[in-house]
């Protein structure tokens, strides 16, 4: 039974209305800080949402309010369905976006020239080819960067996720906000987070501070605060006359959980109302058994916690036994 308010409004008065999908528990990288060394098992094939599922669960989320989706994974250009599933999202009244390593993206490039997708994200952690294949485990650099490239040729708007690692690429502050002086592009460094499998250990933590002050000890008076957009999860700034501009995701050091519009769909079909949660809503079952699903939607909602699914303070966030959750890779980022 759903009541009369919206079924995507949580206890605390938070709307959500930011859906991320995740298309695949599959990668062609294996980021240490994002797949298990050991990998990841994945679901059957039957259990993974097809193209018209994932479209039509879409839509009755856009129905009760969603207006931003994002496309993400596992490595969401791995679909072979892609094309299908962003020509039916693209009809769809709602900002659309992707998350991507970028490798395959030449491959879909008129798909995404005909979608309804502006803003894409690119992760790459280092602008270095051997680091980059110590990261990812791939030998995969020239491909990603020619194809951030593309992007920018074909007017898109580029978002440069950096995962910051301490005395891996913290090294390349400065080298990756020096290319947004003549790029158009926006580079937003990311706090490591932990997750099932990835060997988070607070050492290797680039906080919010420390990242700020070495940006300022380096710029000076020409770093600028950009104002904050609404449910924002980056603070941003740039650097006077750069074209670009650069943001920080501190999910750890400064969580944004009380601005919180996101809420997530697993490859699998299972809601997720944080990304912390250590519990699912299993929807697609179901959807295919031909029940409704907005009850279940909503049940789901009402539980989200306040913050972080519970761990309030960062020492509960930071002891590893409260993080019974899925690993990155097969939640969706
Ligand atoms: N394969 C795509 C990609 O890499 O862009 C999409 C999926 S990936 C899981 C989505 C985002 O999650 C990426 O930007 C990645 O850097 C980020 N991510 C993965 N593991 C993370 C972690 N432990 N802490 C912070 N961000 C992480
Ligand atoms: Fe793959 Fe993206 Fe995870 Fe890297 S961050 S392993 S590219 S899903």
């Amino acid at each position: 039974m759903t009541n009369e308010k919206n079924i995507l409004t949580d206890t605390f008065g938070r709307h959500h209305n930011y859906l991320r999908i995740s298309l695949t528990e599959k990668c062609n990288l294996r980021c240490t800080y994002c797949m298990p060394e050991s990998g990841v098992v994945l679901s059957p094939r039957h259990q993974i949402m097809n193209a018209k599922e994932v479209i039509e669960i879409a839509s009755l989320f856009v129905k009760h309010g969603v207006t931003k989706i994002r496309l993400t994974g596992g490595e969401p250009l791995l679909r072979k369905d892609f094309s299908e599933i962003v020509e039916g999202l693209s009809k769809l009244p709602v900002e659309l976006s992707m998350t991507t390593n970028a490798i395959l993206v030449d491959r879909h490039i008129e798909t995404l020239k005909t979608s309804s997708i502006k803003t894409i994200n690119v992760s790459l952690d280092t602008l270095h080819p051997e680091k980059f294949n110590t990261i990812t485990k791939r030998d995969q650099f020239k491909k990603a960067f020619d194809n951030i490239q593309l992007l920018l040729n074909e007017n898109f708007n580029v978002k440069l996720n950096v995962v910051l690692l301490k005395d891996f690429n913290d090294d390349e502050i400065i080298d990756f906000i020096e290319f947004t002086k003549r790029q158009r592009i926006a580079v937003r460094f990311i706090e490591f987070m932990p997750f099932d499998g990835n060997r988070w250990d607070k050492s290797k933590l680039v906080s919010y501070q420390e990242l700020l002050n070495q940006i300022e000890d380096y710029y000076l008076s020409s770093v600028i605060q950009l104002p904050n957009e609404e449910n924002f999860t980056a603070r941003n700034f740039k650097i006077e006359s750069y074209k670009g501009d650069f943001g920080i995701i501190s999910s750890v050091t400064n969580p944004f959980c009380d601005v919180c519009n996101r809420i997530r769909l697993t490859a699998n079909g299972k809601l997720k109302n944080c990304l912390f949660s250590t519990s699912e809503t299993d929807l697609l079952s179901s959807y295919r058994e031909g029940k409704s699903i907005e009850p279940i939607i909503q049940a789901a909602i009402l539980k989200k916690k306040a913050v972080r699914s519970g761990m309030t303070d960062l020492e509960d966030f930071e002891n590893l036994t409260n993080h019974n959750n899925r690993s990155m890779i097969t939640i969706g980022g």
